[in-house]
Order: structure tokens, then C-alpha cells, then sequence
């Protein structure tokens, strides 16, 4: 059978874009206040589930909504079950935009909004794939679903629930991240080094800050210390900051010298792309030499972490040919008078043995009397390259753009790790800007276009 899944697309165009950008103009954003068990996550978001399941039913598909945490639009039978996974709930919109966030404004060819590329778009994309489906009469020997996430964005409690109570699909795709294939991602872990013998002794160092969050590289440190000769120190500062090309402040106030450090902001999977102002901070903290527990815990963070974010020094680092290299993100550094922390993002290839590495880990700090505080651990995910999914999503790929499905790998988490084989499936095309999260968010109209034709393709092929 020869199908043009593009023409058949074109034919449906005006419908696929009037329903992406009605979904688009609700806010579907995460309502922490939220406690009607119909809406667990707000009304917003039930709005939208509502929504892709109300077009579900219109076009003859069984729908079912599980207890507002997701919901499924089923077509196709047989034994075996595709899944494709996409979500309809989105980060607030933030500041800064050109155009009313949630107004879905066509202009030059692209459709702006909150939640445009990630993921309104592309699972409306993946929708109107099985809804040429069923309107082209093509029989499958196996079902189809596509799953509803609403709580991508947050915690994953939809997927959490949704898979305690509904069928794991044998095989399936997430549109929720890049064209064109990710079938390898990282171990993702955060971390607490927790110093054990703090408030042992009276510290010259009375607090040090940097970093809220495990998975972003501080971009500010402050620190207060006490010392014998300020006006040497602060002048030290001042040329340390000078070689470093980092800006920062430190100031005398008859007692103490308290220091700020401005760094660079990055995500925690590439923490070379940042400059940790905690780590930075440290580093010339320990030129003061610090007595007792302060100095010990400045000392190991410049030793281990300082210019190191590939567990070297701490014989962590290993690196794959899928993967890449294990990376650690000192995300936050905290130290007062009873308390002394490193907080960690630790992200692992596919193919490291993780456990054996935290045994190393715990072992070589247990001496220095710090303990390892386990915080969250996801496994890494991935799918073989031999896989009849890959193998068929590739070729579907090529079939259609032209271009070589290259297999890529994350650091990041994508939606596509809660399905057991299951792979990220676009729908943002090589080469064009991720604006996912941020301001001016939108979809290309050519690309929507161009996703909902190797959605459907791919859909009949994994299902036929
Ligand atoms: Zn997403």
C-alpha cells in the first residue's frame, strides 16, 4: 500500500492547527493548592486532559481518564500494545514575552505559546498520526495508545499512576524531546556528602552558601569568615577574582570579612558550561588556611570538585561510547555552625556500575568522617540499536526527511525513560532553537506538519 502520509497531513492541516492552538490557550500549569480528586493537579490541567480526551471520543477512539493523573486514546486490537507518551501539562510561562503566552498566535509561519514545542504540539502531532489512521481504514494486528501524561513537568505522578494500574505498552515512543532518535540516557542521581564531626569546634569560617538546586551549577556563593588580616585578604580577594575574570565582593566589618562570588548558571547535566561560584569561592578560601573542621571542609570540596567534573579525582570517572562521560554537579554547599553539606548531581553512562561506585564512594569518605545522604536515583534507560523499534523508527525517518536517523544519547531525563522500551521520537527537528521552558516559546507550523507525518507513519508500522 502506497500512502502519502504528507498529503493526507495537508488535508487536515487547518483542523490539526486549530486544535493545537486551542489546546494551547489553557493554562495548563501545575496548581499546588489543588485537592479536588477529579483535578489532582488543578484545574488548568484537568482542563487539557479533558480536552485531548474529549477529541479522542469525537473521532470514534475509546478514551479513559485515570483519576485526572492521565488518560489514554486507544485504537487498533490485538494482543500487543504501542505506546506513544506525550504530556499536556506545562511550566509556568515566566517573564518576558512578545506575544499573550497562552494565546497561540500564528505569525510567520509558527504558533507561539506556552507549551508550543513541549509537548501541546507534539502530541497533537502524534494524535492526528492515529487519527489518519483510523480514517484511512488501515487494519493493525496490535492496539495503539497514546498516553496523556499531566504531570511531566513536576513529579511524574502521572506515569507514576497511570503504570501502578494500566498496562505497560510492549514498545513505544515519547514525541517529547528531538528528532531524531534518543535511545541512551544517563543515571541520574542527587547527592548529599553530609560532614559528620561539625560543631565540634569554634570555626573561623561562620557560614558559606552556594546553590539551591541539585541540578544546576550555583551562580552566586557567600561566605563569612573570620580573619587575622583583613586588608591583606580582601586585597588577595580582589587579584584571585582579577585571574579568575569572576566578579565578587568582600568586606570588612570590624569583625569578620563576608565574600560574594558571582559564577555562571548552567544546567547540571554539562557542568563545564557554568562556573561553580562555590567551588570558585572555596578555592580561595582554602589560600587562608582555615584550623579545624572549616578548613577540612573547604579543602575537600577544592580538592575533589575545583576544575574537576568528571569524578577524577575521587576515581568516579568512566566514560562509553553511548553515553559519554559521568558527570558531577556541586549544586549546593552549605556550611554553618552545626551543619556542614555538599549537595550533588551526579549523572552516569548506561553501561557504569553504579552501585559499585557508590560503595567506593562511601568507603574513601567514611575516613575524613562524611557519609553519603542518598536523595533521588533514577537508572539509566536505553534501548538497544538493534530493537525493531528502532529499527522501524529509523527507517520511517529516513524514509520521509531524507536524512540518517542518528541515534543520540542525554544527560537529561526524557519522558520516553517510563516506558520499558521506549525511546524520545522528536518532535523538535536537528538544527533548530530548544525553547522549551523558555520565553517566546512556539512550534514551527512546516515541523508540526512534518512530525504528524512520521507520527502516522510510524505508528502504522510499529502497529500494523
Ligand atoms: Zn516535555
Amino acid at each position: 500500500m502506497n500512502i502519502s502520509w504528507k498529503n493526507e497531513v495537508e488535508k487536515r492541516k487547518d483542523a490539526l492547527l486549530k486544535d493545537t492552538c486551542n489546546l494551547i490557550m489553557i493554562k495548563s500549569v501545575l496548581d499546588d493548592q489543588a485537592n479536588s480528586v477529579a483535578a489532582p493537579f488543578g484545574e488548568g490541567i484537568n482542563q487539557a486532559l479533558e480536552f485531548m480526551l474529549d477529541l479522542g471520543n469525537n473521532s470514534g477512539f475509546e478514551t479513559k481518564n485515570i483519576e485526572g493523573y492521565a488518560g489514554h486514546i486507544q485504537c487498533g486490537s490485538g494482543e500487543e500494545l504501542i505506546g506513544v507518551l506525550g504530556h499536556i501539562d506545562v511550566v509556568p510561562e515566566g517573564d518576558g514575552w512578545s506575544t499573550d503566552p497562552y494565546g497561540a498566535e500564528i505569525l510567520e509561519g509558527k504558533i507561539y505559546g506556552r507549551g508550543a514545542i513541549d509537548d501541546k504540539g507534539p502530541t497533537m502531532a502524534a494524535f492526528y498520526g492515529m487519527k489518519i489512521i483510523k480514517e484511512l481504514g488501515l487494519p493493525l494486528s496490535k492496539r495503539v495508545r497514546l498516553i496523556i501524561g499531566a504531570d511531566e513537568e513536576s513529579q511524574w505522578r502521572c506515569v507514576d499512576r497511570y503504570f501502578q494500574v494500566e498496562e505497560m505498552p510492549t514498545m513505544g515512543f515519547a514525541p517529547d524531546a528531538d528528532f531524531p532518535i534518543i535511545n541512551a540516557e544517563k543515571g541520574i542521581c542527587d547527592m548529599e556528602l553530609v560532614f559528620q564531626n561539625i560543631g565540634n569546634d569554634i570555626s573561623p569560617l561562620k557560614a558559606f552558601q552556594a546553590g539551591r538546586r541539585f541540578n544546576m551549577v550555583p551562580d552566586l556563593a557567600t561566605a563569612t569568615v573570620k580573619v587575622d588580616q583583613p586588608e591583606e585578604v580582601i586585597k588577595n580577594y580582589k587579584q584571585y577574582l582579577d585571574e579568575t575574570k569572576l566578579h565578587g565582593e568582600a568586606t570588612y566589618n570590624g569583625d569578620d570579612v563576608s565574600f560574594t562570588l558571582e559564577g555562571l548558571s548552567a544546567h547540571g547535566m554539562e557542568p563545564d558550561k557554568g562556573k561553580n561560584a562555590g567551588i570558585f569561592l572555596a578555592n580561595f578560601l582554602t589560600t587562608l588556611n582555615l584550623k579545624g573542621n572549616a578548613g577540612e571542609f573547604l579543602a575537600f570540596i577544592t580538592k575533589y570538585f575545583y576544575k574537576d567534573s568528571r569524578g577524577r579525582t575521587l576515581g568516579l570517572n568512566y566514560e562509553d561510547k553511548q553515553t559519554g562521560p559521568l558527570t558531577i554537579n556541586v549544586g549546593k554547599i552549605n556550611f554553618s555552625s552545626d551543619s556542614a553539606r555538599v549537595g550533588l548531581n551526579l549523572r552516569y553512562p548506561v553501561t557504569y556500575d553504579f552501585d559499585k561506585g557508590l560503595n567506593h564512594l562511601e568507603e574513601m569518605i567514611r575516613e575524613k568522617g562524611i557519609v553519603v545522604d542518598l536523595k533521588t536515583h533514577a537508572r539509566p534507560h536505553y534501548v538497544n540499536a538493534e530493537h525493531p523499534l528502532i529499527q522501524t523508527l529509523q527507517e520511517v525517518y529516513t524514509r520521509q526527511t531524507g536524512e540518517t536517523a542518528t541515534l543520540l544519547s542525554t544527560g537529561g531525563g526524557t519522558y520516553a525513560r517510563s516506558l520499558n522500551a521506549g525511546v524520545a521520537f522528536g518532535a523538535l527537528f536537528p538544527g533548530r532553537p530548544e525553547l522549551a521552558h523558555q520565553k517566546d516559546e512556539y512550534i514551527d507550523i512546516e515541523d508540526l506538519l512534518k512530525a504528524t507525518a512520521l507520527y502516522a507513519e510510524a505508528i502504522y508500522e510499529l502497529a500494523k
